[in-house]
């Protein structure tokens, strides 16, 4: 077995917390008696330590709530934002197709899904998957400011529309789309509105008891929490109907069978905790180690490029294209000392360039001389004064080898 890198002087510097973020040392010991002491299913209510687990659980689920102003039985706790999406999607759309009279999407008055081009790939897959079921996708697209326009989404959006899908901030570009206005322009056709807030929660406030957003994916991984947990919000005034993509136990409200991860739940329960009360102390500080980076970066790199809309963005996120005919994939061997990505880290490891970078515009060269900088709760002024030096030393390399072949 290999070792993960030691803390010390050699640690790589991690600026990639939009592929995920270090668990918070309290969330791991909040997880640890849920291990150790007491490892009983949470569904194993005929005996104390069932009824024990069930209760962290139930308190994980309560704080969940609180983080995005929902209700504790509105959560279904699920394994992640990917499967969140699968469920807010093909279950909205399962159920209204079983509903239809003849119990198939053909039948439906309302078949049409609406969702945006620089959605994660789970949320364009689900959307495409569920065109073979009979139900017409429409990917709309977003400006070059990587927002989209409520007039383009308010002349897609009629009495056809089951679903608007739009994600609340988008994990390669950082963007933060203006989901009252979206929510408002879908409500009045009467279509649900689903938001991926995989990136949003603990960075940005949300809240569904001032906007009415229908259904809504979380993942822990995204805010200091456990891998492998998540959930999903569904409304229940008015009540959101969906079919389950799983059989079995009937475990959450018979929406996603399987034994609870009593573990991942408290300290999914915990992550969100920290959010609700630090999460804008957080982007504050945050918001600080990213004008100091990038003050560094641009002094070193004259012409460097921020993509995304200036000011509606997260925080922590810098989308970055590099000048000079610079080649990003080059950047980062050149600085192996700093971890950042050039795109999605679901898709990094395909050789097609980013399809976000392509929807806001940017030509294939520019794309892939394109870096994605996450910065974190964890990360000290001295690591991004650092990283900031590293990677202008690489491109300056990169690009002078280049110009010298
Ligand atoms: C990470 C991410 C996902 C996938 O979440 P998992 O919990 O890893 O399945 C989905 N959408 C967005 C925007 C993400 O950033």
């Amino acid at each position: 077995m290999s070792a993960p890198p030691t803390p010390g002087a050699n640690r790589p510097i991690y600026l990639d917390n939009h592929a995920t973020t270090p668990p918070d040392p309290r969330v791991l010991a909040a997880m640890r008696p849920w291990w150790e002491e007491n490892f009983a299913n949470p569904a194993s209510v005929e005996h104390t330590l069932g009824r024990a687990a069930e209760e962290a659980v139930e308190a994980a689920r309560a704080e969940i709530a609180a983080l995005i102003g929902a209700e504790a039985r509105e959560i279904v706790l699920t394994s992640g934002a990917t499967e969140s999406n699968n469920l807010a999607i093909k279950g909205a759309a399962r159920f209204a197709a079983s509903q239809a009279p003849d119990g198939s999407a053909a039948g439906l008055e309302r078949r049409r899904i609406i969702t945006v081009a620089t959605e994660h790939k789970c949320v364009l897959e689900s959307v495409r998957d569920l065109q073979a079921e009979g139900f017409e996708p429409v990917i709309l697209p977003v400006g070059p400011d990587g927002l989209l326009n409520p007039e383009v989404l308010r002349a897609a959006v009629d009495e056809r529309t089951l679903l608007v899908s739009v994600m609340a901030v988008n994990n390669e570009i950082g963007v933060v789309q203006d989901l009252p206005v979206l929510v408002a322009i879908s409500k009045v056709s009467g279509a649900l509105f689903h938001t991926d807030a995989a990136q949003a929660a603990g960075r940005i406030p949300l809240d569904v008891g001032a906007v009415p957003i229908d259904l809504l994916s979380l993942s822990a991984h995204k805010l200091y929490g456990p891998k492998g947990i998540g959930a999903l919000y569904v409304r229940r005034r008015p009540r959101v109907r969906l079919a389950p993509l799983l059989s079995g136990g009937g475990q959450e409200r018979g929406l996603r069978s399987g034994t609870l991860p009593a573990p991942l739940v408290v300290g999914f329960g915990e992550a969100a905790r920290i959010a609700r009360l630090e999460g804008t102390l957080d982007a504050g500080r945050i918001a600080g180690q990213r004008d100091r980076f990038l003050a560094a970066l641009q002094a070193a790199v004259p012409g460097l490029q921020v993509n995304g809309h200036a000011e509606r963005r997260v925080s922590g996120n810098l989308n970055l294209t590099f000048p000079g005919g610079a080649d990003a994939q080059a950047i980062m061997a050149a600085a192996p000392g700093v971890c950042v990505s050039t795109g999605s880290a679901c898709s990094s490891a395909a050789v097609e360039p980013s399809y976000v970078l392509r929807a806001i515009g940017l030509e294939e060269a520019a794309a892939r001389a394109t870096l994605r900088v996450g910065i974190g709760r964890f990360t000290s002024p001295a690591e991004v004064d650092r990283a900031a030096a590293l990677l202008a030393r690489a491109w300056e390399s990169t690009v002078s080898r280049r110009a010298a072949e």
